[in-house]
């Protein structure tokens, strides 16, 4: 399995926000999204090649039953991932698995003891055309869908997808880290989108934008 980093930290984004939560980031991504905040984890050599049990072992080092898997684009190596969730979610896990929406998430994801946090790519991206609606509507009110919003024209192109496109899971307004975003707050309040969430990014306002946390 190719890792970028294993770590232990809080989690910033989505419904389960603040909680303790073991980080596993898994190496290399096909999308090149411009406002990427972990191309450390999308090209170049950063990446360790583990067997599944020294990855296990890790995960198991900092006593927390709660794993993000993230990437970089986890998919990518999707059979490993469906395999060591398997055993982990056997063993009382709760996993969350983070991906970009274009590609399907194995069946087990669709277990109760699974958060599938899916990205909706907006224009700000330059990979919106990359993403697979359909994708959208399989998610279960246990998931979320999460747009990050940059811009006014991000924020219009959101609402159109919501309204195509009939999507159980929770979603979420994520700003774009380091852009102030009241007039995210006041434009969903007039719009009155009652049923999202805008949430930043907890854990870069507690220790800013570093890694392995
Ligand atoms: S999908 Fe995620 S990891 Fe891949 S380029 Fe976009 S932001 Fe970076």
């Amino acid at each position: 399995m190719k890792v970028n980093e294993i770590f232990y930290s809080i989690q910033g984004e989505g419904l389960q926000v603040g909680l303790p939560t073991v980080f596993l980031r898994l190496f290399a991504c096909d999308l090149r999204c411009s406002w990427c905040d972990t191309m450390y984890a999308v090209e170049g050599r950063g990446f360790k090649d583990l067997e599944e049990k020294e990855v296990l072992d890790e995960i198991y080092k900092y006593n927390c039953k709660r794993l993000c898997i993230t990437g970089g684009e986890p998919l990518l190596q999707a059979n490993e991932v469906e395999k060591l969730s398997k055993k982990l979610s056997q063993d009382g896990f709760f996993i969350v698995l983070e991906t970009s929406g274009h590609k399907k998430p194995p069946d087990i994801f669709g277990e109760s003891n699974f958060l599938i946090s899916m990205d909706c790519k907006c224009p700000s991206s330059g990979m919106e055309k990359r993403m697979n609606f359909d994708l959208f509507k399989q998610l279960d009110e246990k998931d979320q869908l999460k747009f990050v919003i940059a811009d006014k024209n991000d924020y219009e192109y959101a609402k159109k997808v919501l309204k195509e496109y009939c999507v159980k899971a929770a979603v979420i307004f994520q700003p774009v880290y380091g852009e102030t975003f009241q007039w995210l707050a006041e434009l969903v309040l007039k719009d009155n989108l009652t049923h999202l969430r805008i949430i930043p990014q907890v854990h870069k306002v507690i220790w800013g934008e570093k890694r392995g946390v």
